[in-house]
């Protein structure tokens, strides 16, 4: 947390001394053209490259504010189409950490029985198309260092350059919001592109390419070492062994047609899955209501503003009368906290443990959000956060909720469950999910055999787990993935 802070920083420095010495107008574009020269990025329509690293999943850190984690890539393409403004990677990775720690597999896919819980069989084959036609894809081939010089090219009218300490600087603001610095090395090749981007959860968000050890493929220059990062972390570290300067795949690439997600779920129904206890997108990750007798508890606020606000509106038809006294936050990941800036908004207060607070009050619910405002931003308001140690019970006459810590849990460091004890519930989050189809893990998961045996020793009377990301299953199916 403290690095991203400093790289923040860091970067604000460099465009703030920028200011001093910079040149615009036909300077800035003279600057251009030597980097364009330099590059060969003038006759490239396309190019391909291929290689093999490392994979970092954001928004899925062991710790609050820490590292993503890492997976081996075997195999990596990145297809760029300069000509049709699109662009698209393909990614083979495998879960080789041992022990794994934090998230990023992704959901259960029942067609390829990948995903779901760490450490993950197999390989896991990601295909992502990118549209340039959009301004976020359009700032992602920025990003790119042939993309970053066409970039300032098409906006030179916004393009500044200056020198630093020998190191040469060249920025261009595009949509009116984005500014795209670019650094220069001492042969005017890209080694450094760096942009703030909206992300739903933490806001302006830096991100940045880092590109070294350039080889010339027939005129056209191409880094080998290739490092992405988001929020200062590393997302992806790349060892390049192939470049196609014009490559026809590149060309064929075309943006992404798949239809936006996140409709779907705030769509479905709710479903009382237990006495009081409700699914609010039952089959799917969400939120799970419980009902006091004057008073309702939300466990997770997953999404993002749309989300949260369907979430309240189903709560009101469910339990009119009753206000929400606390949402219940199992643990830091993007998906189970995304929508919880609009319940700060919302005056709700938020139950998490203790060592979520800082990285909640100093970034989640601070982080500037000028390039997309949610509601949090334009109407700011302080949080209501209530901290938890190893247990904290809610409870009247009608309803009891024990929440619990799970020490030393591989998954997320102070990750929750709760325990509904006149149910027989327990609801949790990334400790298990169900595989139904596929063939049993090659051991069992050591995030299940963590909840299980947790449960053991505090002799809770578990019959059924209702899953956050969906589904609720017979404990007896937890005990036999723990192999317990
Ligand atoms: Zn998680
Ligand atoms: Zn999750």
């Amino acid at each position: 947390m403290k690095r991203t802070f400093v790289i923040a920083t860091a970067a604000a420095l460099l465009l703030s001394l920028h200011v001093a010495a910079q040149n615009a107008g036909p300077e800035a574009k003279t600057e251009i053209d030597i980097a364009v020269a330099a590059m060969g990025t003038a006759g490239l329509q396309s190019i391909q490259y291929s290689g093999t690293g490392s994979f970092y999943a954001t928004g899925q850190a062991y710790e609050p504010g820490g590292p993503w984690p890492r997976y081996s890539v075997k195999k990596y393409t990145m297809l760029v189409n300069y000509t049709g403004l699109a662009m698209r990677q393909e990614l083979v990775r495998i879960d080789d950490e041992k022990p794994p720690r934090g998230g990023g597999v992704g959901g259960y896919n029942p067609t390829t029985f990948q995903g779901g819980i760490r450490p993950a069989p197999g390989d896991m084959v990601e295909n992502q198309n990118t549209d340039g036609h959009t301004d976020v894809g359009a700032v992602r081939m920025w990003l790119t260092p042939h993309g970053f010089l066409k970039g300032a090219a098409a906006n030179a009218a916004t393009a500044k350059t200056s020198t630093v300490h020998g190191k040469k600087f060249v920025s261009f603001t595009a949509f009116g919001k984005y500014s795209v610095t670019g650094t220069l090395n001492s042969q005017n090749l890209v080694e450094h592109v760096e942009t703030l981007m909206d992300v739903a959860y933490t806001g302006d968000t830096l991100l940045e390419g880092i590109y070294s050890d350039y080889r010339d493929f027939g005129g056209v220059k191409c880094p080998m070492h290739i490092v992405m990062r988001e929020g200062g972390y590393p997302t992806l570290d790349l060892a390049v062994a192939e470049v196609q300067p014009n490559s026809q795949a590149a060309l064929d690439v075309r943006g992404s047609t798949s239809p936006a997600q996140g409709n779907v779920r705030a769509e479905r129904q709710p479903e009382e899955i237990a006495d009081g206890v409700w699914a609010l997108t039952p089959g799917v990750e969400g939120s799970i209501l419980v009902e006091f007798n004057d008073h309702v508890v939300i466990i997770e606020g997953p999404g993002n503003d749309a989300y949260t606000m369907a979430t309240l509106a189903k709560v009101k038809k469910i339990a009119p009368d009753k206000p929400i006294r606390y949402v219940v936050n199992t643990h830091h990941h993007a998906d189970h906290a995304g929508g919880l800036r609009a319940y700060v908004a919302e005056g709700i207060p938020i139950i998490t443990h203790e060592s979520h607070k800082k990285y909640y009050e100093e970034q989640i619910f601070k982080n500037p959000h000028s390039l997309n405002p949610d509601r949090l931003a334009r109407a700011p308001r302080a949080p209501i956060l209530e901290t938890m140690k190893d247990k904290r019970v809610l409870t009247d006459a009608s309803m009891t909720i024990e929440l619990y810590l799970l020490r030393d849990h591989l998954h997320a460091v102070g990750l929750l469950v709760a325990y509904l004890p006149k149910q027989k519930l327990l609801i949790q989050a990334d400790s298990y999910i169900p595989r139904p189809g596929a063939p049993p893990l090659p051991a069992p998961s050591p995030y299940t055999i963590n909840l299980v045996d947790k449960v053991t020793r505090l002799k809770l009377d578990v019959t059924r787990v209702a899953h956050i990301h969906g589904g609720i299953s017979p404990y007896s199916d937890l005990v036999a993935a723990a192999g317990r």
